[in-house]
């Protein structure tokens, strides 16, 4: 299982990215990462991360989690 983190800072665009923390070179600042857990797939992170906080609009980095990165 993977480590992933949330930007509890949005994007210019409105969405909070998820990060997979152990690969990911374009990770937010160590201060704005919040812990989403531990999954398999970034599906289940970005599942857990909307469970979490509903009202955000959530989406995967474009290059730790490409399969999740729908913006
Ligand atoms: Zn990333």
């Amino acid at each position: 299982m993977s480590k992933y983190i949330i930007n509890q800072n949005a994007q210019p665009t409105g969405e909070h990215e998820v990060h997979k923390e152990a690969i990911c070179d374009h990770l937010p600042l160590p201060e704005n990462r919040i812990l989403v857990g531990y999954f398999d797939t970034c599906r289940q992170a970005i599942a857990e991360a909307k469970a979490k906080w509903p009202s955000n609009t959530i989406d995967g980095c474009a290059y730790c989690c490409p399969e999740c990165h729908t913006r």
